[in-house]
């Protein structure tokens, strides 16, 4: 506080000598002698737009208080800064901001009044704005973030009923000829129903029976947006990476009958953590995968992990670590503390989970297992500790490290396509292996 008053005493002397010796100077001089001696600096301007949401960030080097209104016919959203100049870097904001943005149509910038910069917001469709403001962290300095969330936003299992109509209906269809089948073969009877003798392809169908309706994978690639996870010597980012190999796994599953992938970023937006498992709920996930690719304090670590939640402290010291930097992904990316919703989330995220532990454990396994055929692995068995991101309490939930980003050798296997296809089978194949042994069971009514 003392400093911060310091600070505003020295730059109310600056601004005194300025306008004293103003005269003396040329108008466009004084400006930027101004700006430097008492503005507050922007050091960065962001835009992540999404169908969740779109975020601004404003990163600067002093905290700014910022108010907000909402205007409508047309909608806009108009925010003021206080203690700004407008300046060339707040400027690109305007250009940032592409036509394609779901929720805004243009943004303007301009110099309300002197020290107060005014954002003016032109909307596609009314929005309901989170303002909020973070202190620095990692390597961010003070953030002003601006949260665009449509007042209706779309229901993920209504779009992934409607995307998977097709597949639904197909698998009810074989399995009714299964049991049509069924029916015969206990009598030793040939069928004689055309349905029936349309089957000879259906030798897949006994297999297909074993799924009473379709199983949703909920697949979650790691960090994204304002959080870029861990980054590489070669400064690949672990968000681009997980994203990429959670969009091979999406399609692979995408092909399989029984199956339907659901993913909680489709793009490059950053998702709080219990966001991301309120979201596999919505869709009544069968089964919950974050994907990552995490670097470790020494660089020599190597090899692929799995990690499942624990109730009684972490597995190992490195598990523990894992949880640590994966839980901090909401501090670096940024979210509102203010919002209810967070504080329902975790209680309902602190309900017991030990039969949940039990399956993630047998699926984490046998993803290791088959990762194991291709790649070394950190450790041979699935390690336990508290990850946020995993405590759905009615989803199998399981986090897989693909490889260490900060293992130079495997930093480059990560961005090898090769690599990252082999990864998605690999989880692929030890999620088809859990729900042979697992079938799910049939929901109640109109699931
Ligand atoms: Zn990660």
């Amino acid at each position: 506080m003392g400093i911060k008053k310091t600070i505003r005493q020295t730059n109310l002397a600056r601004r005194q000598h300025f306008k004293t010796s103003a005269k003396f100077l040329s108008f466009a001089l004084l400006f930027t002698e101004v700006e430097i001696a008492w503005g507050a600096k922007i050091l960065g301007v962001r835009v992540w737009p999404s169908e969740d949401y779109t975020r601004i960030t404003l990163e600067s080097d002093t905290p700014l208080p910022i108010s907000q209104q909402i205007l409508t016919n047309p909608d806009r959203l108009v925010v003021d800064v206080q203690g700004l100049e407008l300046n060339p870097t707040l400027r690109d904001l305007v250009a940032k901001v592409k036509p394609n943005d779901p929720y805004i149509a243009q943004v303007r910038v301009g110099q309300f009044q002197p020290g107060v910069v005014r954002l003016v917001f032109d909307l596609k469709e009314p929005i309901k704005p989170q303002l909020f403001t973070l202190d620095p962290v990692g390597e961010y300095n003070y953030r002003m973030v601006f949260d665009l969330y449509p007042t209706t936003p779309p229901d993920p299992l209504m779009e992934l009923v409607k995307s998977s109509a097709r597949k639904e209906s197909a698998l009810a269809k074989s399995n009714e000829e299964v049991d049509f089948i069924a029916q015969f073969a206990t009598k030793k009877e040939a069928p004689k129903s055309p349905v029936a003798q349309a089957i000879p392809e259906a030798k897949e169908a006994p297999a297909a029976a074993k799924y009473k309706r379709l199983i949703t994978i909920a697949i979650d690639p790691g960090h994204g947006g304002e959080d870029p996870g861990a980054i590489g010597s070669l400064g690949s980012r672990e968000k681009h990476v997980v994203l990429s190999i959670a969009k091979r796994l999406k399609d692979k599953i995408e092909s399989e009958a029984y199956m339907r992938p659901f993913l909680t970023r489709d793009g490059d937006y950053f998702v709080p953590l219990h966001v991301r498992v309120q979201k596999a709920r919505r869709v009544e996930a069968d089964l919950f995968v974050s994907i990552h690719a995490d670097a470790f304090i020494q660089p020599h670590a190597k090899g692929a992990s799995v990690f499942a939640l624990s109730q009684m402290g972490a597995s190992s010291s490195m598990a523990r670590w894992m949880a640590n930097k994966e839980n901090a992904s909401d501090l670096i990316g940024g979210i509102n503390i203010k919002t209810q919703d967070r504080q329902v989330a975790n209680l309902l995220l602190d309900m017991s989970t030990t039969a949940q532990i039990k399956d993630s454990l047998q699926v984490g396994n046998s993803i290791l297992k088959q990762i194991s055929g291709f790649a070394p692995l950190h450790k041979g068995k699935v390690e336990q500790a508290s990850f946020a991101v995993l405590k759905a309490p009615d989803i199998p939930s399981i986090l897989v490290e693909t490889a260490f980003i900060s293992n130079p050798q495997e930093e480059v296997r990560l961005n090898d396509d090769g690599y990252q296809d082999r990864i998605a089978e690999a989880i692929l194949k030890g999620i088809k292996d859990y729900f042979s042994k697992n079938p799910p069971v049939a929901r109640r009514a109109n699931s």
